[in-house]
């Protein structure tokens, strides 16, 4: 079994004296750059036109030291890059690659813009990587609590012999190693989390909107199929995580339920299509879709937007969050 790296595993004091300049203070900028400082490093922000983009005010408010891009880069030992993927190429060839110096670490928390090389470092500076597997604010709320969100490191270039240590330390500020921490490479980190998004999070969302439409037009009440679509999933996922999947079926779920996941759920599943989209991530297809999407103005994710947000389930949701809460 591959190391899964702890606390007891890792030296924080690998990042005394650095400056982390983190880029973007987005979902992932805000919790990691406040974790970090809770940890005891040194962090500045580096953001975009403050008539532009509100990240300057946001992390400002929060009590940190704000500089432009070019700035942070400047005055920094680690840059860590927590843009939105599809628009780190032209802010990085924009603000950042003219200002890095040998010596020091480039950081990303998806090798996307290195695995298709839509970002390409100088060779004398170190490439690292460091995701926590979650939203920023599950990784801030986690952290807050004394636990962490699962994560892995990886090591794109190690000119100075010591870019591992600088990720786990890293990883380690961010609070992921309290929970575990694994190294993988750059391709596995980018196409597994891709492959998660489309398969896991597309069927289970998928799922969930088919599911609550086939039980409203059969006839049920559409509170109960909404509560059965998205609530019911809630309470079982904790207990899978907490005992495993036997143990939830055998000890934990009624007898029904189990016949009903061995007999029945397999039939739901459609692994050819969990093949193909596995094949055509790997050789570059939904990288490509993504990319070409983002450059032409997201049209296909705008009007999934807005046919989604006017649907029957959503309407539901609002009505049913209203008189049930959250
Ligand atoms: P967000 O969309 O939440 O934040 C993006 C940030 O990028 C914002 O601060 C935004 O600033 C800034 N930004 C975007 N365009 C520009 C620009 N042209 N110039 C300057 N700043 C810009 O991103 P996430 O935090 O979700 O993602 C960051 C990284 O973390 C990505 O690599 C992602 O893959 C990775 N990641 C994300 C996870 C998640 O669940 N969200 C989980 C694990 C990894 P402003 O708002 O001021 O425009």
């Amino acid at each position: 079994f591959e190391k899964i790296y702890r606390d007891e595993d890792v030296d924080l004091s690998v990042l005394d004296g650095k400056t982390v300049a983190i880029i973007g203070y987005g979902s992932q900028g805000r919790a990691q750059s406040m974790n970090m400082r809770e940890s005891g490093v040194k962090i500045i922000v580096g953001a975009g036109d403050r008539t532009r983009h509100s990240s300057w005010d946001k992390a400002e408010a929060d009590g940190f030291t704000v500089y432009s891009i070019e700035e942070a880069v400047d005055k920094a030992d680690i840059v860590h890059i927590l843009l939105q993927d599809p628009a780190q190429p032209s802010v990085y060839y924009e603000s950042i690659h003219g200002h890095l110096k040998p010596g020091q670490t480039l950081s990303f928390a998806h090798g996307f813009a290195i695995l298709y090389g839509t970002i390409k470092p100088p060779k004398d500076v170190d490439v690292v990587l460091f995701v926590p597997n979650g939203p920023g604010p599950v990784t801030r709320q986690k952290y807050k609590d004394g636990s962490g969100i699962w994560g892995c490191v990886s090591v794109d270039q190690d000119v100075s012999g010591h870019a591992r240590e600088t990720a786990l330390a890293i990883a380690k500020a961010v609070g992921s190693t309290r929970v575990g921490v694994v190294d993988m490479t750059f391709q596995h980190e980018t196409e597994g989390d891709n492959y998660e998004e489309q398969v896991l999070y597309g069927g289970t969302i998928h799922l969930m909107r088919t599911m609550y439409n086939i039980m409203v037009k059969n006839g049920y009440p559409r509170s109960f199929a909404y509560a059965k679509a998205i609530r019911s999933i809630r309470s079982i996922i904790d207990d899978i995580d907490a005992v495993g999947i036997e143990a939830y079926l055998t000890s934990r779920a009624s007898r029904t339920c189990e016949f009903a996941v061995r007999h029945s759920g397999p039939r739901v599943i459609n692994e050819k299509a969990m093949e193909e989209i596995f094949a055509e991530t790997e050789r570059g297809i939904f990288a490509r879709n993504w990319l070409q999407e983002f450059s032409l103005g997201m049209p296909t994710l705008n009007r999934m937007r807005r046919t989604w947000a006017e649907s029957d389930m959503e309407q539901t949701g609002t009505i049913w969050r209203e008189k049930f809460g959250k």
